[in-house]
């Protein structure tokens, strides 16, 4: 199966659920009846100058195209005027408030009101001084006008846009007007917090294990918070900031893909794993890059061909994650499971800022639950792979232990014996401190497995190791050496303690009571020969066969005992 055919069949569907968004009603007059005005869905009519120049009675004379409230045109519409045909049909008068919701991120809003052909209001809100404009709320722009009962008017909204036009009118009565505006923007400012949380959470993270996926991921979710905020309203809500000061914040929708581009290549290693599809994300990369760059000196123009290089990031994107998931990495169905609501609910937006389909919320809104879906999403994945790297290192230290360890008594072989004592013997010789070897040989030992078994046998070495372990401090080296040779390396010890040390383990052996495949209780006994290291002694190897000199001595002094080389 390949998810690579089914992807525009996707999009087609999108499209076709979206398609009776296109079918254009008549122009017709908007009738205002009864005492509860609360209209959310009216016709209307549009005209795009061009031109971006026109005056108002240029505009009237034009043809406009009939269509619903919501509007939404591209990049290409960006001076739009909306006619209102208004008629009230109520036997008394109407105090009417026009609602252009989504004017924080226009230039310009104008409200011109005709009565007969005649101009009778004309209210202006220029986005930059818009935080003083007594029509603006927050980020709303409300026009306030009477339509006496029997009357018509015809009111022309105008939008002058930065850079995608889009918008949807409402017409309030007083109560409904207020009510709108207190309700307004909870839903983002929910979205907002959930990315913050998880900002805040990721640092934390990052802190904790300095991966850098992990400032990538912040990166990406603070560009999303950034652009979620100014983009639906929440800034100009919260502050009361409006026009081209802002409009620059609108940087974080080229910087959003690029750290997510980038998270991927951190999370899946794809420098290293995947070249192919490094490649591409590099490739897209660059792109975005390149429009970063014209970005900081141009943001109008660098966000026109947005929403294209979106589009493409989604193709590339997508196209990577299913390639990696196909090629079994563990990561790459769960990224798949998150950036498919982000390409699903963006492609609605693009599709919706291109003016493709029609006002709906969550086509206006797709960039915003697409970014926060994909956010939970990928904080999921970073805790997964939080897991995976603990699992990594765990199995990592399991086999440095196994490589130096015996696995029947778990006390270190005879390699790592070496290793470590030669290096400890070094520094004594450097430091002028003694160092003690103790040579360790099972008494009988033979006799042990051939009265009682193998498997005692065993437990007589697993027994003596624990004895040996209990009876000796931390920083001692104890290792079997081989069969049922012990040695043990004791740092910073002068002969007559090591003579003690010794004697007590022998001691510590022969209390030992070990319960036979019969049920007997078996005593056994050890024979040590013990030797110290002084500055001007050999190496580790004349060392060692010091305590096995010492230890012959004592087999031979017949066993049970300790002897100290040359002693
Ligand atoms: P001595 O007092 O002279 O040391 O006598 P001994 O019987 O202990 O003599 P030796 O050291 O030659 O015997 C070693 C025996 O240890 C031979 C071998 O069967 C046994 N052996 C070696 N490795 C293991 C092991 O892993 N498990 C068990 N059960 N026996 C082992
Ligand atoms: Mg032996
Ligand atoms: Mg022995």
């Amino acid at each position: 199966m390949d998810l690579r055919i089914r992807l525009p069949a996707g999009w087609l569907l999108l499209i076709i659920l979206c398609l009776p968004a296109f079918s254009a009603r008549a122009a017709e007059p908007v009738i205002i009846a009864g005492d509860s005005i609360n209209l959310t869905s009216f016709p209307m009519a549009y005209y795009v100058d061009q031109s971006e120049s026109l005056s108002f009675s240029d505009v009237r004379q034009q043809v406009f195209q009939p269509s619903t409230n919501g509007l939404s045109l591209g990049t290409a519409s960006k001076t739009t005027w909306s006619r209102l045909l208004l008629e009230n049909h109520s036997s008394h008068d109407q105090t009417l408030f026009l609602h252009h919701p989504y004017a924080y991120h226009n230039r310009l809003v104008g409200f011109y009101l005709e009565n007969n052909a005649t101009l009778i209001d004309k209210q202006i809100v220029d986005m930059d001084d818009a935080a003083t404009s007594p029509l603006m709320y927050r980020g709303s722009a409300v026009y306030r006008f009477d339509l006496p009962a029997g009357s018509k008017r015809t009111l022309y909204v105008k939008s002058v846009s930065y850079s995608h036009q889009w918008f949807t009118l409402l017409l309030l009565d007083e109560d409904h007007s207020r009510r709108a505006l207190i309700g307004t923007h909870t839903d983002i400012a929910l979205l907002t917090g959930v990315l913050l949380a998880l900002i805040f959470y990721n640092f934390l993270l990052y802190f904790a294990s300095s991966n850098r996926e992990n400032v990538y991921y912040s990166l990406y979710l603070i560009s999303g918070a950034i652009w979620i905020s100014l983009s639906y309203g929440l800034l100009s809500n919260l502050f009361n900031v409006y026009g081209s000061g802002i409009f620059n914040l609108h940087i974080s929708l080229i910087t959003m893909p690029i750290f997510l581009i980038l998270f991927m290549t951190s999370i899946f290693a794809t420098k290293d794993n995947y070249p192919t599809e490094h490649r591409f994300l590099n490739g897209m990369l660059l792109l975005l890059a390149a429009d970063l760059f014209y970005a900081l000196f141009d943001i109008q123009t660098a966000l026109k061909p947005a929403s294209t290089l979106a589009a493409l990031m989604m193709v590339v994107t997508i196209s990577v994650s299913i390639s990696l998931y196909r090629k079994g990495n563990p990561l790459a169905g769960f990224f798949l499971i998150g950036h498919s609501c982000f390409l699903i609910f963006n492609a609605l937006a693009v599709l919706f800022y291109k003016g493709l389909i029609g006002f709906s919320y969550i086509a206006s809104h797709g960039v915003g639950i697409g970014i926060t879906l994909e956010a939970l999403m990928l904080a999921f994945i970073i805790a997964y792979r939080i897991r995976m790297l603990e699992r990594i290192k765990a199995s990592q230290a399991e086999l440095k232990l196994q490589a130096a360890t015996d696995p029947l008594t778990r006390l270190y072989n005879r390699r790592f014996f070496n290793a470590e004592a030669d290096y400890l013997l070094n520094l004594a010789s450097r430091q002028g401190t003694s160092m003690a070897v103790l040579a360790i040989d099972i008494d009988h030992f033979k006799s042990i497995n051939d009265t009682h078994g193998h498997q005692t046998g065993d437990k007589v070495l697993v027994e003596l190791a624990r004895t040996l372990k209990a009876n000796s401090r931390s920083s001692d080296i104890i290792a079997r050496f081989g069969g049922e040779e012990f040695m043990i390396l004791l740092p910073n010890c002068h002969s007559s303690e090591a003579m003690k040390v010794a004697e007590k383990l022998r001691a510590a052996a022969e209390a030992c009571r070990i319960e036979a495949a019969d049920g007997t209780l078996l005593t056994f006994t050890i024979s040590i020969g013990l030797a110290v290291h002084h500055q001007t002694a050999g190496g580790l190897k004349s060392l060692l066969d010091q305590a096995d000199k010492a230890l012959y001595q004592a087999k031979y002094s017949g066993r049970n005992n300790v002897q100290a080389y040359g002693g």
